[in-house]
């Protein structure tokens, strides 16, 4: 029988710790705070941050957005993010990305405060992740991938598992996460020549490709835990994931649905990196 693994209960665990650990930091008078960094006004950027400042409020992160003027220059950008890196009062940076033409991200990664980069921006973070060094800081939206593998309680180690897309937010770092987690990966992308093939040999597959309902049922093994990081919107304007999940739901062992999977841990993951990084900041 298949069960819908949903994000909700994840989150509202991950927010319960959260609430408990802030509270016993503001005894210490400290105060956990995040500062959004967004360019222009993109409406995905407004989606997410809702989210994000939402769940921060919940839990007890204070919050602050830095709205930058779409044609800001790169020197200025980096201004603003100098100044941020010096506050002592921010503990967590998000920059939105993809930046404006103008802004250069192979150099603005390496500005960033690594101690402060809490979705993984940094070169310094993604080669802590590489190594599986516990103080960096990986990406939330594969980090709540695997807490979602947790709390529902898959036994990672020797499984094979195939993660279709490759990108540097969502597929590579969750293969390494999963690998550091000693399971055996794939990792497939556009010139894959057949990715439906390597999915139907995994017991555990990743999809995050940004195709509406890419996977389908003959793409998936019986029996098989699917995790749909996807967030599209399809012809009829319904919000779907890059899993065909009507087509795939009767087959798998497990399921996220889209809305109300991934998506809904991210910003939880979010908050948790910011307390994480406020105590590493404070020696706690
Ligand atoms: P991207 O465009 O940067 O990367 C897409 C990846 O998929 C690439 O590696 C590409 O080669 C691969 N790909 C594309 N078509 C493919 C195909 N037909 N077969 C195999 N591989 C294919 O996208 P992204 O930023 O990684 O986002 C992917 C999806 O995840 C989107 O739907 C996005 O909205 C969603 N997303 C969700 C969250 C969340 O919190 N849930 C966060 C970030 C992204």
């Amino acid at each position: 029988m298949s069960q819908v693994i949903k994000g909700k209960p994840v989150a509202d665990k991950i927010s319960e710790e959260l609430v408990l650990e802030i509270e016993a930091l503001k005894e210490k008078v400290i105060q956990p705070k995040l500062t959004i960094v967004r360019v222009g006004a993109r409406p995905d950027d407004l989606a997410y941050e809702k989210g994000a400042l939402g769940r921060c409020k919940k839990v007890g992160v204070e919050t602050e957005v830095k709205e930058l003027p779409e044609d800001i220059t790169q020197d200025d950008f980096i201004k603003e993010l100098q100044n941020l890196n010096e506050d002592k009062a921010v503990n967590g940076i998000l920059i939105f990305r993809p930046l404006p033409e103008q802004l250069d991200e192979s150099v603005i990664k390496y500005v960033i405060a690594p101690e402060k980069d809490i979705d993984c921006l940094s070169p310094v973070n993604v080669g802590k992740m590489t190594e599986g060094d516990k103080t960096g800081f990986p990406p939330c939206t594969p980090t709540a991938v695997m807490e979602i593998l947790k709390f529902y309680g898959v036994e990672l180690q020797g499984k094979d598992c195939a993660i279709i897309g490759a990108s540097m937010v969502v597929g590579k770092p969750t293969a390494i996460l999963l690998l550091n987690e000693n399971a055996t990966i794939s990792v497939c992308h556009i010139f894959t020549k057949d990715s439906a093939k390597v999915a139907r040999q995994a017991e555990v597959v990743v999809v995050g490709v940004g195709v509406p309902r890419l996977v389908k049922e003959n793409w998936i093994a019986e029996g098989a835990i699917v995790i749909d990081v996807g967030i599209n919107v399809d012809n009829e304007g319904n919000l779907c994931g890059d899993v065909d999940f009507d087509g795939v739901k009767d087959k798998v062992s497990m399921i996220t649905p889209v809305p109300g999977g991934v998506g809904s841990v991210t910003t939880s993951i979010l908050a948790k990196h910011v307390v994480k990084a406020c105590k590493q900041q404070n020696n706690l």
